[in-house]
Formats: C-alpha cells, sequence, structure tokens
C-alpha cells in the first residue's frame, strides 16, 4: 500500500489549531485559510475527489472546557459549533479561488449550510465539488479525527489525510528525543503495539477496521497539501 498512493478520493483533515497563526489573538487566519484554499485549487487539477473535515480546536475544545466545570455534553456542542465558523471561512476562500464547494452540517442550521446528506455528499463528491463536513459528528464525546474517519467510511474514501504540526509519525516523541526516527509508512499494529499516537482511539480503531490508510503531514510545509492530497510520497502513511 505504500507504493501506490494515487487515490480516487480522499477526506482532508484539518485541525482548527493549523487555521491560527502561531502566537495570534486571532482564532482563523485569513491568509492561513487562502493559502489551504489555493492548496487545495492545485490538487483538484490531479483529479481526486476531495472532502474536507475541519476541527475546532483554535476555537473551542469540549474536553477542556468541561475540565475547567462545564458540562462536558454542551462544551462538546459548543466545540461542534466551532468547527463550523472554520469550514464557513474555509469555503469563502475556496470560492474565492473559484472552487466549487459547499459546507455540509451534521448539525441541522440551514441558514448557514447544508445538512449532511450522506447521498448528496457523495453525489458532490464524484461531480468534484469540494464537500466540507462541519460540526463533526453531530454527537458529543466524539472528536474531528472520528468525524474524518467516519466521513471516509461512509463515503468510500481511499484515505485520510491528517495535516498536522508534526511531519509524520516519529518512533518516539522527537521534541524529547532528537534521535527518534521518522517513519514512512507504519502498519496499525505496529502504531498499538509500540503505543505511537496517530489519533484518538475511537478514530484510530475506525481507521483500522474498515481499512483506511491515514497520512499523517506537515501543514505548514509550502505545497504540503497538494502533495498529500495529489498522492505523492510525503508524511508517514499508516496502512494495514
Ligand atoms: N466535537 C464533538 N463531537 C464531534 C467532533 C467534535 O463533540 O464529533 C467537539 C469536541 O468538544 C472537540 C471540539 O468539538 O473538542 C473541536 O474538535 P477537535 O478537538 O477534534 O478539533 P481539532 O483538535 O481538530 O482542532
Amino acid at each position: 500500500p505504500t507504493e501506490d498512493r494515487q487515490f480516487k478520493r480522499v477526506i482532508l483533515k484539518l485541525s482548527g489549531e493549523a487555521l491560527r497563526e502561531p502566537g495570534s489573538h486571532d482564532n482563523i487566519s485569513p491568509e492561513i485559510v487562502e493559502r489551504v484554499a489555493k492548496e487545495i485549487k492545485k490538487a483538484i487539477k490531479s483529479d481526486v475527489e476531495i472532502g474536507v473535515v475541519c476541527g475546532g480546536g483554535n476555537f473551542w475544545r469540549g474536553a477542556s472546557a468541561s475540565a475547567r466545570g462545564m458540562d462536558r455534553a454542551t462544551a462538546d456542542y459548543v466545540g461542534m459549533l466551532a468547527t463550523v465558523m472554520n469550514a464557513l471561512a474555509l469555503q469563502s476562500a475556496l470560492e474565492a479561488e473559484d472552487v466549487t464547494c459547499t459546507v455540509q452540517s451534521a448539525i441541522e442550521m440551514k441558514n448557514v449550510a447544508e445538512p449532511f446528506i450522506r447521498r448528496k455528499a457523495n453525489r458532490q463528491l464524484s461531480v468534484g465539488t469540494v464537500v466540507i463536513f462541519a460540526a463533526g459528528t453531530g454527537s458529543p464525546f466524539f472528536s474531528t479525527d472520528t468525524t474524518a474517519a467516519l466521513r471516509a467510511s461512509e463515503m468510500n474514501a481511499d484515505a485520510i489525510m491528517k495535516a498536522t504540526m508534526v511531519d509524520g509519525v516519529y518512533c518516539s516523541d522527537p521534541k524529547k528525543n532528537p534521535d527518534a526516527k521518522r517513519y514512512d509508512s507504519v502498519t496499525f499494529a505496529d502504531c498499538l503495539s509500540q503505543d505511537l499516537k496517530v489519533m484518538d482511539s475511537t478514530a484510530f480503531t475506525l481507521c483500522q477496521d474498515n481499512d483506511i490508510p491515514i497520512i499523517v503531514f506537515d501543514i505548514n510545509g509550502e505545497g504540503n497539501i497538494t502533495k498529500a492530497l495529489a498522492g505523492d510520497d510525503i508524511g508517514t502513511m499508516i496502512h494495514k
């Protein structure tokens, strides 16, 4: 599986944090969102169908709010609403680049986004529309990584591209161990046996059970999103 990365349909997972300029008070950096949109546009030329799952951590994380006393389910709903703001920002930036796109929200809010309808999303993807999946799974106690795993499974995507702040999966924490080795590819089983953290366990298990490879790559390098989406060799691929 490491050789053939000519994916027909992929889910790009963008963490909320990736849309924020490090050190800035602004939750969303319009410049970063514009760069992401431009890179997605370039990838479309390689004929790959793209679904995007936006995180919300640049605004809010349910678990942190809950640790500070808020009811967990309510805090998670706030987190899901945060992902909608990122989705709308990305939609706007994609439209500015003339990329046909739509936002489908797992929590209905018809004034700002379409509701998530699986068969409709499937059709939109198959005609080349970029579908941005907002509001996570629509259920508390899950993450947007789990959302990416779920949408990838039900949309029959060939892979999840997880854009992160690190350039792949290492044998140990590269911040603590300068000699840590980065894997080009690693199996789900090895991730589990070596306790390598790729995604939360719910998301990871869903990918493993449904045989959906995950590609972890650094969002910050110029052109990396385009490369990942186009199936170029980048980051670490986690596979069966
Ligand atoms: N969330 C949720 N259910 C979901 C997806 C997300 O409750 O299906 C909430 C959860 O509180 C989470 C927040 O939305 O902390 C933001 O999502 P996430 O932390 O996954 O964003 P990221 O870390 O990717 O920016």
